[in-house]
This record gives structure tokens, sequence and C-alpha cells, in this order.
């Protein structure tokens, strides 16, 4: 059955002794059986899972237990776990077995949580809908037709349908905030550079952030806190603590509007429930302010040549050769690069790595990726600017509800689905997405934009806001 409690309630209930942590894992397990027809997950790793609940359960009865120990939680498919295969929702890796874990992974096991397994997802992280996976689309909990979004859609899906307690998610141009919204329920994409990109199949490398996914903020702050931190492996780790000084009551709070982004909201259903939440923010005594953000629409573009020109790079290791999907009987080294390429990637991808090398090739660098380069430094010294105003950005998650699977079959008009997520990626800004409304029986996200390393000031905002409202606790009303 599923199981609706968030994850600090259930954190309290494993320390009362009401329930163990083995107990909790096989509900979770059968849960996840039964809701097969969701298409959440890529693995599940019963076995496995029930011995992390049995170590779990002897730490807490050492009095050892960490806030996360003995919860479970699923990963999407995209962080690599030591002998538990992981695909990216691509025929490409779909036998890979990773020889090592990575950081987040690390960290959630030192800290006694209970993997069950990988989520679902679009292929390489490229998509918002979960069309692209190679493994097939995730239904969305709240109506099976709809899509839960992508990239992290299994993640989000698994979340929602109270199948897990939590998820981690990556977060390149949206694809933890989209998929949170798109499912009703709250998700975290932290400041680049917090959360260690080691282990994490890279998609856009300047992009990528992984983060949490679950049925509250205060949840979000768990395992956030447990996420989070310098990693000597990680390049672009970020050596900075969390700032508690950043918390602020909510009636210090100066919450910024970009009248850009509202514009841009065609959906007047959705407008007016993010209009209730400002009016909700005013209530609650902060104080509300129109800003302008002018390039929000060069934001698409840019983030399309940036993270395709990324893709390109990252993605030329998979040549048939080390690891991932070789063809059979290949000719000549080139027939096995052609042919096993040609079979392990889908057309999204596809489509990224082409116009990503098309836009590094000589004689159009100058002219895309330099220029795109640019372009995102303006967009995020406007960010900035902004910010001296203002503590946090309010804005909605998406342009609107989750759509009919098979619904948006034109490439552009679904990258039309990150207009309002990829300006804080580019940016390296926190973000995050909470339920703030209800529109024809699906959920609608607002999200909440911080400064850099803010992200103590969005567990503020959104608490408060959960704490007086019940969007957030809202469930799918039909069975999957
Ligand atoms: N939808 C965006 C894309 O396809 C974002 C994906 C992501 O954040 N991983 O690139």
């Amino acid at each position: 059955m599923s199981d609706f409690r968030t994850l600090v309630e259930v954190a309290s209930a494993l320390d009362a002794g009401t329930i163990s942590s083995v107990e909790l894992t096989r509900d979770v397990l059968s849960a996840i059986a039964d809701a097969k027809s969701l298409n959440a997950f890529i693995t599940v790793v019963d076995e496995r899972a029930l011995a992390q609940a049995r170590v779990a359960d002897d730490r807490r009865a050492k009095g050892l237990a960490a806030a996360v120990t003995g919860i479970p939680i699923a990963y999407k498919d995209i962080f690599c776990t030591r002998g538990v295969r992981t695909t990216c929702g691509s025929r490409m890796l779909a036998n890979f077995v990773p020889p090592y874990d990575a950081t987040v992974v690390e960290r959630f096991d030192a800290a006694g949580a209970v993997m069950v397994g990988k989520t679902n997802m679009d292929e390489f992280a490229m998509g918002s809908s979960n069309e692209t996976s190679y493994f097939g689309p995730v239904h969305n909990p709240h109506d099976p037709n709809r899509v839960p979004g992508g990239s992290s859609g299994g993640s989000a899906a698994a979340v929602a349908a109270g199948l897990v307690f939590a998820a981690m998610g990556t977060d390149t141009g949206g694809s933890i905030r989209q998929p949170a919204a798109f499912t009703g329920v709250s998700g975290l994409k932290p400041t680049y550079g917090r959360i260690s990109r080691y282990g994490m199949v890279a998609f856009a490398s300047s992009l990528d952030q992984g983060g949490p996914i679950a049925r509250s903020v205060r949840d979000l702050e768990v395992l956030f806190g447990v996420a989070a931190g310098f990693d000597p492996r990680d390049s672009t780790s970020a050596e900075l603590a969390v700032d508690p000084a950043r918390h602020k009551p909510i009636d210090a709070l100066r919450i910024g509007l970009p009248k850009e982004y509202f514009a841009a909201l065609g959906d007047r259903r959705v407008a007016a429930s993010l209009d209730t939440a400002r009016r909700w923010f005013e209530e609650a005594g902060a104080t509300v302010i129109d800003v302008s953000l002018p390039n929000t629409d060069v934001a698409i573009p840019t983030y399309y040549v940036v993270a395709s020109a990324e893709a390109s790079t990252n993605l030329s290791r998979y040549d048939g050769v080390r690891y991932g999907h070789r063809c059979e009987a290949p000719q000549d080294l080139e027939d096995l690069y052609l042919r096993s390429r040609s079979q392990g990637f889908g057309r999204e991808v596809k489509r990224r790595i082409l116009t990503g090398t098309y836009t590094l090739s000589i004689g159009y660098f100058d002219a895309y990726y330099l220029k795109a380069q640019r372009v995102r430094r303006l967009i995020r010294d406007e960010f900035v600017r902004t910010f001296a105003d203002v503590d946090v950005l309010l804005t909605p998650t998406t342009p609107g509800v989750a759509f009919p699977i098979g619904a948006v079959s034109d490439p552009i008009e679904m990258y039309q689905q990150d207009v309002f997520t990829v300006g804080a990626s580019l940016a390296g800004l926190p973000a995050m997405s909470i339920p703030c409304g209800w529109v024809d029986g699906l959920p609608v996200g607002m999200q909440l934009i911080g400064p850099h390393f803010g992200e103590s000031l969005l567990f503020t905002a959104g608490d408060a806001f959960q704490r007086a409202t019940d969007w957030h606790t809202r469930r799918p009303g039909r069975k999957p």
C-alpha cells in the first residue's frame, strides 16, 4: 500500500519503535510491485534493500541513527551504484554495472538510508516528459494518461504515488523542478556545486546538479543536509558550508516577482494559483515587489546551445570500446563507432549530439557557442543584481499542468516547457518547486529562486507556505 507520510514523520515512527526499517522496507517494496504500471522504476533491489534495512535497525538499536537511517529512498538511474545496473535511461548503458558509487549514494549509505531501486528517466536526462526513456514512458500518478514531467520523471512519480519517502534526481535545466510541479511534490535544485557530481552520469557538466524530491520542504532540507558538501573528486564542488544566518523570518522576507515570467504565462488558471500564493506571502508579512529580468526570453536558446555543446563532448565517450553498447560483428573501427552509437542512442540524444557538435565546429563556434556563453553571463549578472533588492524570486515552475503522453511531439515545443527553469540553471542559482494549486485535477507548481548558496532562504519561505497550506498533502485520487 502507498504510504504518504513525510520522511520526517516516518523517521519519528522509527525512533518511537512503532515500525522497524525492515517492516517499512517490505511495505515499500510491495507498494512498488503493485504500482508496476506507473513504470517509475527501471531497477528494484529487494534483497539489497532488506539487507540495508536490517543494518539500519541494528544501528538504531545502538542509538546511532541519523535523520535518514532506515528510510527507503530511490535514486534516479543516473547515479552510479556499485554492483547495481545504472542505465541513464539509455540502451547505450542498458547493461552497465558501475564499479563504484556516486558521492551522493555514498553519503546516503553512510547516513543509513535504504536504497530500494533506480528510477526511470529521460535518456541521458534529455527531455521534459520522460518519454525519451529507452525503458518506456512513466505515467503521472494523478492521471496515468499524462506525463510526469522529466527528466527525473520516475523519481517524482515514485514520491507522488507514495512509493518511496524521497528520491534523488538531477536538474540541468529543470529536471527536478518541472516533474515535481507536474506530480504535486517538492523538489530542490541546489546552487551549482553544492552537491557532488562525482558518479553522476554527465549531461552538461556546467549545469548538472543533483537534488532531492520529497513530499515536504522540511524533508528537502533534511535530504539536502545529507547530500550537500565539498567533494575533492568533483572539480567544481563548492567548499562553502550551509549558512544558517540566511534563514529569515517570513515577515522580513523580500520577494520579487519577475514580470517577464508572468507575462509569458499563458494559462490563466495557473496564473490564478500563483496569484493566490503571492497573496499568501503578502498576508504573512513578506514584502512582495515587481522586478524585471529582461533577458528571460533568450534563456531557452542559450541553454540549448550550451547544454547540447557540452552533451556532444560528454557523450563522445560512448564509443562501443570501453563500455556501453557495442554492435555485433564490427567490420572495422569506423563501423564499430558508427553502428554502436547509432544503435545505442535514441532520437533526442542524437539530435543534441548533432546540434552540439555543429555549434562547436570551426566557423560556427563564435556565432553560437561563444555567443551563448556571453549571453549566459548577462543572464547570471542580471539575477545577481536583482538579488541585491530581494531575498527570493517567486515564479511559475511550468507554463501549464502535466500534458497527455504523446501530446508534444515537436522538439522545439518540448524545449519551451523549460522556459521558467533554465534561467536559474544558467545562473547556477538554487531553485525549488513546491505545489501551490490545482487545475483540472492536476497539480500546479510555484518556483522559488534564491541567491547563490541561499538554500536556507528557500527552505524558510517554502516551509512557511507549507505550514499554512495543504497543496503538498493532496494525493493522487485514482489508482494507476
Ligand atoms: N528539459 C531540459 C532538457 O531536455 C532539461 C533536462 C534536465 O534538466 N536534465 O535539456
